[in-house]
C-alpha cells in the first residue's frame, strides 16, 4: 500500500500513549501519522492493564475492552501475615484485555483519519538545523511533519537521539513479569490483590493477583522503588516462580493453573523528564516516564499525557511556531493534570520498604472503619495532595511527607 510521506503530527509508537495523542490530533483536524514497529496494534502486551473507570468512560470505550471489572482492593503482607479488604461499593475499575483495549484505541484514530504504518521501525529524528521535523525508518523511509511526538515507551528513540535525554537517564529500571493464567482459583473476581513483604514477596516491589474471569487471572511482580542493586529480568522471574511456589499466600490458588501469556516489560525509576519536548518534537508515555511512582499506573497518564501533546501541537501548528518556546505549553497542561501528586508520592518512596507497607495496612485498616473509602481511591490512583497524604499517613509528617 502506498504510504503517505508528508503530515501535521507524527506520532511514534501506538501504545496508549501514541493512541491517546493520534485521536486527539485527528479528532481536531491534524493530518496525523503514527508509526508502529510491532506488526499487530496491541501486540505483544507489556502492561497488566488495570486500570480506572474514568478511562472507559473518557475515551468512549465499549464495555468489553475490560477483561473484569474491579469494586474492592485486598492487600496482604507476608511480612506481618497481616490483611486488609477495601470494598468500595461500586465499580471503580477494572482489568483491561490490553490486546482490545489497544485495538479500539486504534479504531478510533483511524476513524477520525489517522493513517497508522505497521511493521516499521523509527530509527532516528529528521533535523531541519536544530528543529526535529520527522523522522526515518529502519527502512530507510522519511516522514515529515511539522512535529513529532515520540510516544515509544522505554526506548524513547527520539527523545534520545534529539538529546532530551542523557545517556545515564534510564541507569534505574523498574521491571514489571506476568503470566496470564488458566485454572487460577479466583478468591473473587470483583477484588484487585496485592501482596507484599521485602523479603517474603519482592524486595523492593509488590506481588499482584488481577482476576480476568472466573478462573483466570493475572499473577506478577514489580519494582517500584528504587533498588540499590538493580534488579534483572531473570530475578524477577525468579520471585515471581516463589511466588508461585508451595510457601505462597496464593499457593491453594495457583498450583494448578498454567500462563497463557507472558507480560513484562521496564520503565524507568529516574522520575519524569524535566523537558519532555524541544524544537518540533514532544514525549509522552512511558518514553518521558510518565507512570506513576507510586504504583506504576502508566496507562492513564500516557493516555492524558498524548492527549495533552496532541492538543499543544493543534495550538502551535495554528501559531505556525513549534518551537519549545512554544511547546512549554504541553508541560504546564501536565503539570496542570497532576498538581503535587507525584511529588508526594515520591516522597512516601523514601519510606524504608517493609515500614511504607506495614504502615499502609494500618491507614487502609483504619480508614475502612472510618468508611473513608474516597480516600483510599485517591491514594491507589496516586491522586492524593499533601494534606491527604498526611492524612493516610500521620505518622510520617515531617519525616517523609
Ligand atoms: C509488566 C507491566 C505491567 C504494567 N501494569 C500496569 C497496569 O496494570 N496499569 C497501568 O496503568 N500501567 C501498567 N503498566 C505501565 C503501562 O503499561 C505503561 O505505563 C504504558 O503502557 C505506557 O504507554 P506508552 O504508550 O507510553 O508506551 P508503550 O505501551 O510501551 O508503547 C510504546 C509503543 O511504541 C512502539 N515502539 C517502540 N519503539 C518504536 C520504534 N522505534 N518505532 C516504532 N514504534 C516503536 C512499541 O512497539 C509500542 O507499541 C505496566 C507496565 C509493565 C511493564
Amino acid at each position: 500500500m502506498m504510504q503517505e510521506r508528508e503530515c501535521d503530527v507524527l506520532v511514534v509508537g501506538a501504545g496508549p500513549a501514541g493512541l491517546g495523542a493520534a485521536i486527539t490530533s485527528s479528532k481536531l483536524g491534524l493530518r496525523t501519522i503514527v508509526v508502529e514497529q510491532s506488526s499487530e496494534i496491541g501486540y505483544p502486551a507489556k502492561s497488566s492493564g488495570l486500570t480506572w473507570k474514568e478511562v472507559v468512560d473518557d475515551w468512549n470505550l465499549p464495555s468489553r475492552v475490560i477483561s473484569q471489572w474491579t469494586s474492592s482492593f485486598y492487600l496482604y503482607s507476608a511480612h506481618s501475615t497481616r490483611e486488609v479488604e477495601i470494598d468500595f461499593g461500586r465499580i471503580v475499575g477494572g482489568t483491561l484485555n490490553f490486546h482490545i483495549f489497544l485495538q479500539e484505541l486504534a479504531f478510533q484514530a483511524i476513524r477520525h483519519g489517522t493513517k497508522i504504518i505497521l511493521a516499521e521501525r523509527v530509527s532516528e529524528p529528521l533535523m531541519d538545523g536544530d528543529f526535529v521535523c520527522g523522522v526515518k525508518t529502519a527502512s530507510g523511509d522519511e516522514i515529515r511533519s511539522k512535529i513529532v511526538i515520540d510516544c515509544s515507551g522505554p526506548s524513547a528513540v527520539i527523545a534520545k537521539k534529539a538529546g532530551l535525554i542523557s545517556p545515564d537517564w534510564n541507569a534505574e529500571l523498574g521491571i514489571g513479569f506476568e503470566y496470564e493464567m488458566l485454572n487460577y482459583k479466583v478468591r473473587n473476581p470483583n477484588t484487585i490483590e496485592y501482596y507484599v513483604g521485602e523479603e517474603e514477596i519482592v524486595p523492593v516491589g509488590y506481588g499482584w493477583v488481577l482476576p480476568t474471569g472466573m478462573d483466570r487471572a493475572k499473577v506478577g511482580l514489580d519494582t517500584v522503588h528504587s533498588a540499590t542493586e538493580s534488579l534483572e529480568i531473570k530475578d524477577m522471574i525468579n520471585y515471581l516462580n516463589r511466588f508461585l511456589g508451595e510457601n505462597s499466600p496464593i499457593y491453594n490458588r495457583v498450583k494448578d493453573a498454567q500462563p497463557f501469556e507472558v507480560h513484562s516489560g521496564v520503565y524507568s525509576l529516574s522520575g519524569m523528564l524535566d523537558k519532555p519536548y524541544s524544537n518540533g518534537l514532544m514525549v509522552a508515555g512511558d518514553a518521558a516516564s510518565q507512570a506513576s511512582p507510586l504504583l506504576g499506573e502508566g496507562i492513564r497518564y500516557a493516555l492524558q499525557f498524548g492527549k495533552r501533546a496532541a492538543e499543544t501541537a493543534v495550538e502551535a501548528t495554528n501559531a505556525n511556531d513549534v518551537s519549545e518556546d512554544y511547546l512549554k505549553l504541553y508541560q504546564q497542561k501536565c503539570g496542570e493534570y497532576l498538581r503535587e501528586t507525584f511529588e508526594v508520592a515520591s516522597d512516601l518512596l523514601k519510606v524504608p520498604t517493609d515500614e511504607y507497607w506495614e504502615a499502609l495496612l494500618g491507614a487502609l485498616t483504619r480508614l475502612k472503619a472510618s468508611g473513608n473509602t474516597e480516600l483510599v481511591i485517591k491514594y491507589l490512583k496516586t491522586a492524593m495532595i499533601r494534606e491527604e497524604a498526611i492524612e493516610i499517613f500521620p505518622a510520617f509528617e515531617g519525616k517523609y511527607l
